[in-house]
C-alpha cells in the first residue's frame, strides 16, 4: 500500500497517510488545525513504486552489429 504525504492548506502542516491505490484525500482533515482539503504531494515512495525496475534497453544492433542474412549482395 503506497505512502502518501499530504500538507494541509492551513498551517502547512505535512502528515503522511497510508492509503489504497485510487483513493485520494478529501476526507483527512489536518490534525493541527482541522481544515479539510488537505493537498496530496508527490512522495519518493510513489514515484518508487510506479517507476518500478526501470526500462529495458532493446537488444539493438548496436555493439556487434546485425548478421547481415540474405541481403543478398554478391
Ligand atoms: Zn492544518
Amino acid at each position: 500500500m503506497p505512502l502518501y504525504e499530504y500538507e494541509c492548506p492551513g498551517c502547512g502542516k505535512r502528515i503522511e497517510v497510508l492509503q489504497k491505490m485510487g483513493e485520494d484525500g478529501k476526507l483527512l482533515s489536518c490534525p493541527e488545525c482541522g481544515v479539510t482539503g488537505l493537498r496530496r504531494l508527490l512522495s519518493a515512495t510513489a514515484i518508487q513504486v510506479s517507476g518500478g525496475s526501470g526500462a529495458v534497453p532493446g537488444p539493438g544492433c548496436g555493439a556487434g552489429g546485425c548478421p547481415a542474412g540474405g541481403s543478398g549482395f554478391s
